[in-house]
């Protein structure tokens, strides 16, 4: 019997069943699926050949049965994609997942590895997008907005706490200068701003070119009028932002997440917050949005307190995980998505900088 070290090596023989499984697997379940998702793949789907059968639920252990006869699934940050998920993929006969979405943070990309399950992303879709609703966000949390339109809707015509600041002059701090980072970090230097960034992987080039300077975390924390995210979800940047950091931040900070929600210690914001340290925040993303972001809970009560808690401060705007919502990245993420989908049922490689292995991107 041929057997390397401990392993049986012997080529697998596919059960009749499973063959017959196999032959009768076609297209790909998109979980998790809105209007604009439907609007932008199924187009190009229908003209690369490719079959998809959208579904609005999220990809969890509850949903898989939902994913029968599909060669592969379309899934988005907020499926879950643990180990159990992804066996279950795979005795499903699942032979793919194609991420609909830059972070990776929600797959086990070891597990795939393990049932030979090809998993793709869309590396870069419009970081444009990203770093534009980060700004649009501090303009707004800034210059009171949306206080101020729900003011003047109501007749009410007064100025009394609206009171911003200038951009201009004041200093801007990026934890992460990857793609989105480093758009934000030019956009804020268009306002006249000083821009200093951190990240563990500075690009020293980047950052003489756009005028902006790497300085330690530290530093960061202390200096900075703004603080914006921009680095990915890793065990390493859980709670980055944490009651620590935040104690050694500038009192009157305001802080801007677009990235992902587990960066931040929503506790420990919610204290500083009720403190006065942080003198506003604005988040598109938030650590427990998972089953909230993206649905409609209007006629539901909040189950979510640290949520509740944060709706209730005046200082403090979320949106619910639509920084990537543009015309433009929709069209890009379909673009990748389908190439992707119909190179695998062709048999061909997926797009380059697109396939994630056990580590990360390959
Ligand atoms: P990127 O990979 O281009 O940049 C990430 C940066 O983080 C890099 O500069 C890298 O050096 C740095 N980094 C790597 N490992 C790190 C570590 N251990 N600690 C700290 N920094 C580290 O990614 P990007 O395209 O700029 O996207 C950043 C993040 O934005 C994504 O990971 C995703 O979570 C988030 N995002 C959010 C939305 C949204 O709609 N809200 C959309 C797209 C992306």
């Amino acid at each position: 019997m041929p057997t390397l070290g401990n392993f049986d090596v012997r080529p697998r023989r596919a059960s009749l069943p499973q063959i017959r499984q196999s032959l009768t697997m076609t297209g790909f379940v998109v979980f998790d699926s809105k209007s604009y998702d439907r609007n932008s793949l199924g187009p190009l789907a229908e003209s690369a050949g490719v079959t998809l059968r959208f579904d609005e639920h999220r990809l969890s252990e509850n949903t898989l049965p939902l994913v029968r006869k599909s060669v592969g699934v379309c899934a988005f940050v907020n499926d879950q994609l643990g180990r159990e998920v992804i066996e279950g993929l795979a005795e499903a006969g699942v032979k793919m997942i194609a991420m609909r979405c830059a972070g990776f943070n929600n797959v086990d990309l070891e597990a795939a590895a393990e049932h030979n399950i090809r998993v793709t992303r869309v590396p870069a879709y419009s970081p444009y997008a990203v770093a534009e609703h980060a700004v649009a966000l501090l303009m707004a949390l800034n210059r009171k907005v949306i206080r101020a339109n729900s003011r003047v809707r109501d007749m009410n015509f007064t100025l009394d706490g609206l009171v911003g600041w200038d951009m201009n002059g004041k200093t801007v701090g990026l934890i992460g200068t990857g793609k989105i980072g480093k758009i934000a970090g030019q956009i804020f230097k268009g306002f006249g701003m000083r821009v200093i960034c951190w990240d563990p992987y500075p690009d020293h080039a980047w950052a003489e070119a756009a005028g902006c300077e790497y300085v330690p975390l530290e530093e960061l924390g202390r200096e900075s009028d703004v603080i914006s995210i921009h680095v990915p979800l890793l065990p390493e940047t859980h709670h980055i932002i944490n009651a620590m950091s935040i104690a050694e931040f500038k009192r009157g900070v305001y802080l801007i997440n677009v990235s992902r929600g587990a960066l931040v210690d929503t506790k420990a914001l919610i204290k500083a917050l009720k403190n006065g340290h942080v003198a506003g925040v604005a988040l598109d993303v938030y650590e427990e949005e998972e089953g909230k972001f993206f649905e409609d809970h209007s006629g539901h009560i909040m189950q979510d307190d640290k949520l509740a808690r944060l709706l209730t401060f005046p200082n403090v705007i979320i949106t619910s995980h639509q920084a990537f919502l543009t015309e433009d990245a929709l069209n890009e993420i379909a673009r990748v998505t389908i190439e992707n989908m119909r190179r695998f049922e062709a048999g061909e490689e997926p797009l380059p900088d697109t396939l994630l292995g056990p580590s990360g991107p390959v």
